[in-house]
């Protein structure tokens, strides 16, 4: 099977398949609930933040390599782990074997080494990284020709100054109640960063909760404002608290959820009063959430329980005047946004 794919993405000429216009784009690939966003700067570098599942088929690498191809890639840059769950570094092992990985980014060990199944797959992982890894702390950027990507969370730790603009006190800080600590602790480890291109910015946290979300936007916003935002742990309730999402204020949310994964009313409800939101992007209809509170469906990439999925990609074109264009592959609607 992986030779097979190798030599279809071989076979694939560079310059096919990507636009001509150097654009920044990027690409959400449907890992039915994993994480998979695939980021290609203005200059052609990539960044591939998280690689999905390991899944029957190797239906989630399939759809990465399909991503790839898509944006016209023949290696990846730059390779982000947010954190050492299965859901966002599942199909590494089998990636790097078909697809030239330039270097390797994460937070540092995982914190959950005491569960033997972690231990395992971080092992294979140290070991296929080793002498192309870099450790991220807060402050530190993402090499990526063309855009600056800051981190500005890792290892549990965040930024302590404000990013350029920011710094302003959050009303909301008030009214947070501290979550029970995380079951699964490595999402708080979570590397979030925001990448800047002239006035665009975007930003992507892993699965970091709640209360580790609290130490970049209170008492005092230390992110600012963002134009888009992948809304956190898959849309999930333990993350995207009100205090985080109202303080970064998104003119566009996509949501990076599966049929069963994120996506409840009450993370609807929080985006929908957040101040200056435009519209919800979604990577699937979330199915155990009345239809009438997911977005409209002609932004949603994917309606299908996971066994009928096609695996549509969400896809946003930047141009370097900050007008952002967000495109459904399901449907070919698109909507145009511009960024402050
Ligand atoms: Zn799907
Ligand atoms: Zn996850």
């Amino acid at each position: 099977m992986l030779r097979k794919l190798a030599v279809v993405l071989g076979l694939l000429g560079v310059s096919a398949l990507r636009s001509e216009a150097r654009v920044l784009e990027i690409y959400w690939i449907d890992a039915e609930g994993g994480a998979a966003t695939l980021i290609v700067s203005p200059s052609g570098e990539s960044l591939l933040v998280d690689t999905a599942s390991v899944t029957p088929g190797d239906r989630d690498l399939k759809r990465i390599l399909g991503a790839i191809q898509h944006a016209g890639l023949k290696k990846i840059d730059c390779l982000l782990t947010t954190h050492f769950h299965g859901d966002h570094y599942g199909t590494l092992p089998a990636l790097a074997k078909l697809i030239p990985i330039g270097m390797y980014f994460d937070h540092g060990p995982s914190v959950e080494l005491d569960r033997a199944y972690v231990a395992t797959a971080y092992k294979a992982y140290e070991e296929l990284v080793a002498g192309k890894r870099t450790i991220l702390k807060p402050g530190d950027h993402i090499p990526l020709k063309g855009v600056d990507i800051e981190v500005i969370a890792s290892a549990g730790r965040a930024i302590t100054s404000p990013l350029k603009g920011a710094g302003a006190k959050n009303p909301a800080c008030a009214d947070f109640k501290p979550l029970p600590p995380e079951v699964d602790p490595d999402n708080d480890q979570s590397v979030g960063f925001v990448l800047r291109y002239n006035k665009f910015d975007f930003i992507d946290m892993g699965d970091l909760t709640q209360n580790y979300e609290q130490k970049l936007v209170c008492p005092a916003n230390l992110i600012g404002k963002i134009d888009l935002y992948q809304t956190t742990h898959h849309g999930l309730e333990r993350s995207n608290s009100a205090q985080f999402v109202w303080a970064i204020q998104p003119k566009v949310a996509i949501m990076n959820n599966g049929p069963r994964k994120g996506g409840p009313a009450s993370v609807f409800e929080v985006l929908r009063n957040s101040p200056g939101l435009e519209d919800i992007w979604q990577g699937h209809l979330a199915l155990g959430t009345p239809k009438a509170v997911n977005t409209d469906e002609k932004m949603i990439a994917n309606l299908e329980p996971t066994a009928e999925c096609k695996g549509n990609l969400l896809k946003v074109s930047v141009a370097s005047d900050g007008k952002f264009t967000v495109t459904n592959e399901r449907t070919g609607y698109s909507k145009t946004y511009q960024a402050e």
